[in-house]
């Protein structure tokens, strides 16, 4: 048992309560949460950590969506345009992939463990990242990736995807937590999507699909043209949608599935993602990629996330969530300081009911302290926001994590 005391809490639950003065006692969950004294005498065989004025605890952040394994990527991939990025992924996938050693992915997961991050969702294409997530102190949902709009290919790429997903239910834990990613509705045939989620069902497994991240998939999806169409009939001259959008979302019905992008989604099917799961936004991958804003004063809350570092150049949530400050330049701030908070930590939890995402009894013991030289109650999360990098200190289920020593 420890017992941690700072001056702020930042409970992260839906009212944004903050607590001050008061202390929290906790194992792999949260026992209690009081004035310090008052624990002291309950748990006096705790281990006790003071912290002094100027310090908040709040949730280890959680980024549902990265690629790992692209880690590598410094200026190889082409930004500003997404055919033109998803043309130079292509070139350069093997290469890439090939550059990210075990190291590499190491690396990629302390930095995220750096920033205060405690849980990912990794995309896996490959495999590649599967021993450094299951042995990483990370929580880790593994999003085991299938792809495909060949019909004479779905049986080929189903049984690849399975035998990769099972490889992965090996290192299933508690803190490990094998799932599945569909990658989008103009590369996974409604075939394969279908088998997929037939299986995901069974499994009762998360999921996660990217949608409408470009206008040329919006473009592509409802008549079959633009470049899109030229790129894809490069492959396959007779290239046709696999998927109709509507049709495509009403396939996910009944699972919680995370929706990343939906940059060009309208809002109907808006509407329906946000009925079916959740839509990831990432406002730095979306700018790079040459794609417009999501509109996120449309939604009622999102999960903030980094995507990979192949279009990305960190993966450090409070990064990302000042970058969202600048992107959605008219939504009032004190508001959005609040909701990017709340879409690091609580929302994404709520989506798959992860035991995650704020300080309260009897969730999991995934807990930062930061520490500012100057800090006012009334501004918290506008410090927060814009202030934190690294956390003091960092524990996951309850066990320390020696951040500074990463
Ligand atoms: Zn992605």
């Amino acid at each position: 048992m420890k017992i941690v005391k700072t001056e702020y809490i930042v409970v992260c639950d839906a009212g944004f309560s903050v607590l001050k003065d008061r202390a929290v006692a906790f194992s792999t969950k949260i026992e209690k949460i009081a004035p310090f004294y008052e624990l002291k005498a309950e748990y006096p065989d705790a281990e006790q950590f003071e912290f002094g004025k100027g310090s908040v605890l709040m949730p280890g952040l959680i980024n549902l969506h990265t690629h790992l394994e692209y880690s590598a990527n410094l200026s190889t991939l082409v930004y500003g345009d997404f055919i033109d990025w998803l043309q130079s992924v292509i070139t350069h996938r093997d290469t890439l992939a090939d550059s990210c050693s075990e190291v590499c992915i190491d690396d990629a997961l302390k930095s995220m463990l750096k920033s205060g991050t405690t849980t990912i969702g990794a995309i896996s294409s490959f495999g590649k990242d599967l021993k450094s997530c299951a042995k990483s102190q990370m929580n880790v949902i593994y999003f085991n990736e299938v792809l495909g709009s060949a019909p004479n290919a779905v049986d080929a790429m189903y049984m690849d995807f399975l035998d990769r997903y099972e490889k992965s239910k090996e290192y299933e834990s508690e803190r490990f937590i094998p799932a599945i990613a569909v990658h989008a509705p103009y590369s996974t045939h409604r075939v394969l999507v279908n088998k997929v989620l037939a299986f995901a069902k069974e499994e009762g497994a998360f999921i996660s699909t990217h949608f409408m991240e470009s206008r040329y998939e919006r473009e592509w999806l409802d008549n079959g043209g633009g470049r899109f169409g030229e790129f894809l009939k490069r492959f396959n001259p007779h290239a046709a949608p696999v998927n109709e959008p509507i049709e495509y979302l009403e396939l996910f019905e009944g699972v919680k599935t995370l929706f990343v992008h939906g940059c060009y989604a309208n809002d109907k099917e808006l509407d329906l993602m946000e009925r079916i799961g959740m839509i990831a936004h990432s406002p730095r991958s979306n700018r790079l990629l040459g794609n417009r804003r999501l509109e996120i004063e449309m939604l009622k809350n999102f999960a903030l996330v980094t995507d990979g570092l192949s279009s990305n150049y960190s993966l450090s949530l409070w990064d990302e969530m000042r970058a969202a400050i600048m992107l959605h330049q008219k939504a009032p701030l004190p508001k959005l300081f609040k909701s990017l908070l709340l879409a690091s930590t609580h929302y994404p939890a709520k989506l798959y009911k992860l035991n995650k995402g704020s300080v309260e009894v009897g969730k999991d013991s995934d807990l930062a302290v930061y520490h500012f030289d100057d800090i006012d109650e009334k501004n918290l999360a506008q410090t927060l926001l814009l202030h934190a990098n690294e956390p003091k200190t960092l524990y996951i289920a309850g066990q320390e994590v020696k951040v500074l020593l990463l």
